[in-house]
């Protein structure tokens, strides 16, 4: 992360949320196609009487389908990180300053996940209701279902042939 900050280069990713599985269980019905957009950059900032510090900006922003809380349908839910860390030097540290602190604190790691970082921002980016402002009237289906239900359609009911070999009697 030293580095990375030094160099100051941004780091623009796209994930697939196949990659996090966390946030992928939250969304409504499979959704193997779908990415995050995030992009993280470090600077170092001078710290008076210290060494530099080590801060990072995470932008993150994706569209997942959530279930909306009133008709169980699914709610295209747009979520927007965007948030800055300072790293500090161990856990006791973070504890103590984290009051304090209007920036999240990082607990600085020789095997940082960044990844996790960005997923559990977005996981606590998540509406605590997801809902859609006005429900839609027809009952919304997942692509599967829908496709199930229009089959459905188009051949008559067994039980309605039925119905009209009795009716025939
Ligand atoms: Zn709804």
């Amino acid at each position: 992360m030293q580095a990375f900050a030094q160099e100051g280069k941004p780091l623009v990713e796209r994930t697939p949320l196949s990659n996090m599985e966390r946030l992928a269980q939250e969304l409504h019905g499979l959704a193997p196609d779908l990415v995050v957009d995030w992009e993280a950059r470090a600077e170092l900032r001078p710290h008076a009487g210290g060494e530099d510090e080590v801060w990072l900006h995470l932008q993150a922003s994706a569209t997942l389908p959530l279930t909306c809380q009133r008709c169980m349908g699914a709610v295209p839910t747009a979520l927007d990180v965007n948030q800055w860390y300072r790293f500090v030097a161990d856990e006791d540290i973070a504890m103590a300053e984290d009051d304090q602190s209007e920036e999240d604190l990082l607990v600085m790691a020789p095997q940082f996940d960044l990844l996790a970082v960005v997923e559990d921002e977005l996981l606590m980016a998540l509406p605590l209701v997801p809902m859609h402002e006005t429900c839609p009237v027809t009952p919304v289906f997942s692509a599967g279902e829908g496709e199930l239900a229009q089959q459905e359609d188009a051949k008559p009911h067994p039980f309605a042939a039925l119905a009209e070999l009795k009716k025939k009697k």
